[in-house]
């Protein structure tokens, strides 16, 4: 029997974090009431001449820089087709000559995902279906809300390097959070300010060839996305295995049925009948504009993955997705400059401070990385206090530790507690003299489950040195 593979090719669509529009001063805003955002060029009326919006070139060539494509002069064309969404009948997209060329997406199992492009258009109105399901067939009547119309669009076109629907969940969870990082865009796939159309064909395990591909349109979730690219694939296959062939076409998921039905035959390019859009001068971004904002990159997930391992390579890997969130991110960073241990921060950054993020308070990178510093003086689970007061107490750590209440234990105390602990293992404890350094975690563990309330591990762990120390005459 012959052995399937799925070969996926994923658009992303995400909408550009600009004040205004592409071509107009409207505002680029979500949530406005219907066609308030809204003037004779987002709308396509006659005479009515697009200006092109600096910030989205800016926001555009940022993510190309980020996914290492060239970035390169470009050009807009019309693409020509009719739908009510769009009511010049044409989208200004960049067609042969995009502003971003070539590129890849690492995703975390170091699977390489080529970019074909990453190129600017519009985005159109949006269509409202009254009556039925809400969904155009069965509709009595729909609505347009032009808002949307005219909102910057960076369309990203992967290769079909993609070989699995759990892959094409890693490449845009990997591709929106570095989105979001650059700043270009909010990656909020549930607001569709992030959209994904799937293309997804099967060959047999071994060929290179590519067969007739479908396209599934606007899965607007990677839960959908999985679930969408799993059906169809199977489809596919059992397609082939009756002896039958697949249509090119374009087809959409259907959440309740979890299945994907056909939309409509998939257009050519030369259906569009593009053509250079005669009221855009082409697009030449200077060299030194280029150098200047790829200096201006910030470290991506990548680059902040790779900066975590290079200080712990043991680090788990779990608490590193966490931490080169973009929420967390910064935390972790700030713990990490005021010099506090990286694992210290890491298990803080990915377990106290993820559960409090987007209700921070007070508790900003910078009074995180000085409370987590107090674990020199106290218990974690004080400090794990002190992070959950921290959200809601607006003065310095030293008001903030008055304010809990917190007393740490001085070195005496905490060498009586470790001596209480050495003396109830006297075996133990002259292994440890002897530098068997295995039992170390033991006596610790002991130390830590009788006083960890009272005293750090760092704090046990040097005062057990000490002793050990005094004991073996050094
Ligand atoms: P279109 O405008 O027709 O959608 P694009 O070039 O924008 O064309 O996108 C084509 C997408 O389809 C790319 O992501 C590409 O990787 C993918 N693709 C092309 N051929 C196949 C195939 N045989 N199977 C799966 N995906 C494919
Ligand atoms: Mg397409
Ligand atoms: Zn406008």
């Amino acid at each position: 029997m012959t052995q399937w593979e799925a070969v996926i090719g994923l658009e992303v669509h995400t909408e550009l974090k600009t004040a205004t529009k592409l071509f107009c001063g409207c505002p680029n805003a979500f949530g406005f009431e219907p066609n308030t955002s809204v003037c004779p060029v987002c709308l396509g009326l006659p005479g009515s001449l697009p200006v092109l919006n600096a910030k989205a070139v800016e926001l555009a060539i940022r993510v190309g820089s980020a996914l290492s494509s060239r970035v390169q002069a470009s050009q807009f064309h019309r693409k020509n087709y009719f739908y009510p969404d769009m009511p010049k009948d044409y989208q200004i997209s960049q067609y042969d000559v995009p502003v971003n060329a070539g590129g890849a997406v690492v995703l975390r199992s170091g699977k390489v995902v080529g970019i074909v492009r990453a190129h600017l258009e519009e985005d159109t109105g949006k269509l409202v279906h009254k009556g039925g399901d809400g969904r155009i067939g069965g509709a009595d009547y729909s609505l347009i809300d032009y808002n949307r119309s005219g909102v910057p669009l960076l369309e990203i076109v992967s290769e079909p390097d993609i070989s699995s629907a759990e892959e094409a969940k890693e490449y845009v969870s990997e591709l929106r959070a570095i989105l979001v990082a650059t700043g270009a865009s909010d990656g909020r796939m549930e607001e569709g300010s992030l959209r994904v159309d799937a293309n997804v064909s099967v060959r047999p395990v071994g060929s290179t060839e590519l067969r007739t591909r479908v396209e599934i349109k606007n899965v607007n979730s990677l839960r959908s996305l999985g679930r969408a690219i799993g059906y169809e694939v199977e489809r596919q296959i059992s397609e082939y295995e009756s002896g039958g062939s697949i249509l090119q076409q374009t087809r959409h998921f259907d959440e309740a049925s979890g299945k994907t039905l056909p939309l409509r035959a998939k257009e050519e390019a030369n259906d569009y009948r593009y053509f250079p859009e005669p009221d855009l001068p082409p697009i030449a971004p200077l060299q030194a504009e280029i150098d200047r904002i790829v200096g201006e990159l910030p470290l991506l997930p990548a680059g902040r993955r790779v900066r975590l391992f290079g200080l712990m390579p043991g680090a788990s890997s779990d608490q590193v997705e966490v931490a080169v969130t973009e929420e967390v991110w910064p935390y972790v960073v700030a713990g990490i400059e005021i010099g506090v241990a990286p694992e210290l921060v890491l298990a803080r950054a990915a377990n106290e401070l993820a559960a409090l993020v987007g209700n921070a308070g007070f508790l900003t990178p910078e009074r995180f990385a000085e409370v987590v510093a107090l674990e020199e003086r106290f218990s974690p689970s004080q400090v794990k206090l002190l992070l959950k007061e921290a959200v809601s107490f607006d003065g310095t750590v030293d008001e903030l530790v008055a304010k809990v209440g917190l007393s740490s234990s001085g070195a005496e105390d905490v060498r009586a507690m470790v001596g209480e602990v050495v003396e109830a293992n006297p075996e133990e404890w002259r292994r440890f003299v002897a530098g068997d350094a295995k039992v170390a975690g033991f006596l610790l563990g002991q130390v830590m489950r009788k006083f960890g309330k009272a005293i750090s591990g760092a704090q046990a762990k040097a005062a057990l040195e000490e002793l050990a120390r005094g004991a073996a005459g050094l």
